[in-house]
């Protein structure tokens, strides 16, 4: 049970890699940390799990030593279209492939060790915030703190679902597979409004991950088997991967309900990080990376406001501006990526057009990873 007496320094909600990175970060800081998973590590996460190198500094900053686990480096590209075309292209920055079950529980204990306080299976039901001390009440009891962030990923809780108005829908499905397939690349196959990515993880394992829009199940009777059947297998490099791929999931991994809404870095005096403050489409611009980056910007300014360097005010201002500074840009871009993707005779052309344009096509890639931090 939580301490009811204390008055942490920060309360975060979400142990994904946006809260376990700032959690890290602050502790180190010097600053008392408690963060809520609803879930109990390890576990399965939907994620293509394929990591932009950007970030391979910040996580061997925080202690994960990627360097001795062994993980696949991939530095190539393939896209291929309904029609059958698949265009090839070098990752010049590149990234390398760690399963989420893997990675968030490294993290995690990575926290504990450095002294945060975890509470797993243990649900935050409502945040009373205030502008000195918010409470936060949990399945496993209330808790004190002077600030409160949240990082509870693509899915905003019924207390913080004013901000949380979905315009179109998507579906994601995920499996990890055994399969006969390059180590150094990541592929991404469309087909008709959607995409599935393929890249290797670590433990000799294939992730296989897919996104579409709701209406596309609804559409297949709501059945995943028909969905790939009837639409995914259409892709013939699909079709044969789902052939030869041993499946290592009893059930797919799924989520509902996902949008690319436009969200805010923070409601109500909450600080925001991570798909909290604004899902992009996968793929188009390195989710996981974004919320790394964007839980350093986060540890930085809080660091500055418990040392009473910055007001709170200073502290959302300036939070909002270096988020904006850092993601505007690239949301955009993934933004206009993801028109490109899913559609048949478009994403065909275009991969077409681009495969003859290689300065273009690397400086798109370009614009889907980061620099490092
Ligand atoms: C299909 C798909 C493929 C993707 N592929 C990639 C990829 O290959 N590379 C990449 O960089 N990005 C990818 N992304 C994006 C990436 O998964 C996200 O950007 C990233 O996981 C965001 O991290 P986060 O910490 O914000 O959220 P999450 O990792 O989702 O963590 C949020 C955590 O909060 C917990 N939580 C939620 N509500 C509560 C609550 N009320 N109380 C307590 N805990 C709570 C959840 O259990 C969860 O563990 C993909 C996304 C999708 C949908």
């Amino acid at each position: 049970m939580p301490d009811t007496n204390k008055i942490y320094d920060c309360a975060i909600v979400g142990g994904g890699l946006a809260g376990l990175c700032l959690a890290i970060q602050l502790k180190k800081k010097g600053h008392s940390v408690i963060l809520f998973e609803k879930n109990e590590y390890p576990f399965h996460k939907v994620c293509g799990e394929y990591i932009s190198n950007e970030s391979r500094q910040f996580l061997e900053s925080l202690g994960l030593p990627l360097f001795e686990m062994n993980l696949p480096k991939i530095d190539q590209l393939g896209v291929s279209s309904v029609k059958g075309f698949m265009m090839v292209a070098p990752l010049k920055l590149g990234g390398f492939g760690v399963s989420r079950f893997t990675l968030d529980h490294r993290l995690s204990l990575i926290a504990k060790k450095a002294g945060v306080v975890i509470f797993e299976n243990c649900k935050v039901f409502n945040v009373n915030e205030t502008n000195y001390i918010s409470e936060i009440n949990t399945s496993l009891g209330k808790v004190q703190t002077r600030i409160v962030c949240g990082s509870y990923g693509k899915l905003s809780p019924v207390f913080m679902d004013k901000i949380n108005k979905p315009a179109k829908q998507y579906i994601a499905v995920k499996y990890h597979v055994k399969l006969k397939f390059a180590e150094n690349r990541i592929e991404l196959h469309n087909f008709k409004n959607g995409y599935c990515g393929i890249s290797k993880v670590d433990n000799e394992t294939y992730c296989l991950c897919y996104l579409t829009t709701a209406k596309n199940l609804k559409d297949n009777n709501n059945n995943i088997k028909e969905l790939e059947k009837n639409v995914l297998m259409k892709n013939l490099f699909l079709k044969k991967y789902f052939n030869e791929a041993e499946f290592l999931f009893k059930e797919p991994l799924t989520i509902s309900q996902i949008s690319f809404n436009k969200k805010s870095t923070n409601s109500s005096g909450i600080f925001l990080l991570g798909d909290a403050a604004g899902a992009i489409a996968p793929l188009c611009g390195n989710g996981m990376s974004m919320a790394m980056r964007a839980s350093k910007i986060l540890a930085n300014l809080l660091d500055d406001f418990f040392k009473n360097k910055i007001n709170k005010t200073r502290l959302l201002d300036s939070y909002k501006a270096e988020w904006n500074a850092n993601f505007s840009t690239r949301i955009k871009a993934g933004y206009y990526l993801q028109q490109l993707f899913g559609k048949n005779t478009l994403t065909h052309l275009s991969l077409k057009f681009l495969s003859n344009k290689p300065k273009l096509l690397q400086k798109i890639i370009s614009l889907t990873h980061g620099q490092t931090f």
